[in-house]
């Protein structure tokens, strides 16, 4: 993907804060942070969302996350945090390569990302039951 932002982070062709690497995944700073340290893991192969990734490099950017979230606390002391992803553009995705934030929070910080929540309630049966997972 030639025009990725992304890909070209992992090629080293733009810079980036790295705090983790192998080979499969990146973690680096998001540039334009909610809150310090506020990092972005990704794949290193372009792959947009959740539908495109393969099973382990998902596995992998969850267990990243997990080692992000405990160092936020271990170095910054911050040990609470959001970790989001987005897939597709209403769901407020901007770059296209699959990425999952860890967001540093404290209560201070004013940070409300669930603002969007309808206050109506659905047919919780009829939802259920289309989602049945078997
Ligand atoms: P999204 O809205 O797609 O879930 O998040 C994309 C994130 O990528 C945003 O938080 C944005 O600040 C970050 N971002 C966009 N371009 C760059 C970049 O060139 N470098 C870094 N480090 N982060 C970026
Ligand atoms: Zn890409």
């Amino acid at each position: 993907m030639e025009k990725c932002i992304f890909c070209k982070i992992v090629k080293g062709e733009i810079p980036s804060y790295k705090v983790y690497e192998d080979e499969l995944v990146l973690a680096f700073l998001d540039i334009t942070p909610a809150n310090d340290g506020h990092t972005l893991i990704i794949p290193k192969l372009h792959r947009e969302n959740i539908f495109d990734i393969k099973k382990e490099e998902l596995e992998r950017v969850a267990l990243v996350a997990k080692r992000v979230a405990e160092k936020c606390k271990e170095a910054l002391g911050e040990g609470e945090c959001n970790i989001i992803h987005s897939t597709g553009k209403s769901a407020g995705q901007e770059v296209m390569h699959f990425h999952m934030h860890v967001v540093p929070r404290k209560e201070s910080d004013g940070m409300n990302i669930w603002s969007g929540k309808n206050p109506k309630k659905p047919d919780f049966d009829k939802i259920a039951r289309k989602l049945k997972i078997n």
